[in-house]
């Protein structure tokens, strides 16, 4: 839900390219590619690929996208202000809609796998893929 995104005050203000990718990506329910993002914002000036990935990886570094390592694609952040440990996300492999969850016990399960085998975790992201319950409802639903 975009009306939910917030930022925090301290956070510089994104640059021009930035806030065209971010404002794309909130629009949508699914994530999308590096390149889907490209050809929506040719208009707007993004010309080539680099353009493009300098965004994306500001964006995901700051907090504010997530990457979809599964999907090769990205969606903005929709809970950034409580974020926790570790990015969740139940993906739709028949419509392709993407929601980001936030579960107590895989958070706690992280931090015992940190506390007992890792000092330190870089991959953070957790991607279950299956069906959504609006699939499962109309089963006669094509991919796109
Ligand atoms: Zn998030
Ligand atoms: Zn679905």
């Amino acid at each position: 839900m975009p009306s939910m995104h917030q930022h925090p005050p301290d956070q510089t203000p994104l640059t021009f390219h930035c806030q065209k990718v971010l404002a794309l990506l909130l629009q949508k329910e699914k994530p999308l590619s590096a390149y889907e993002i490209l050809d929506a914002l040719r208009e707007h000036g993004f010309r080539s690929p680099p353009t493009v990935y300098r965004a994306l990886d500001y964006l995901v570094k700051n907090g504010y996208i997530h990457r979809i390592e599964s999907l090769n694609s990205f969606i903005a952040c929709h809970q950034r202000a409580d974020h926790g440990d570790v990015s969740q996300f139940a993906i739709c492999k028949s419509c392709g809609k993407v929601d980001e969850i936030r579960d107590e016990g895989v958070i706690n399960s992280i931090k015992k796998i940190k506390h007992k085998f890792l000092k330190q975790i870089d991959y953070k992201t957790i991607e279950i893929t299956g069906v959504c319950r609006a699939c499962t409802s109309k089963p006669g639903r094509a991919k796109d």
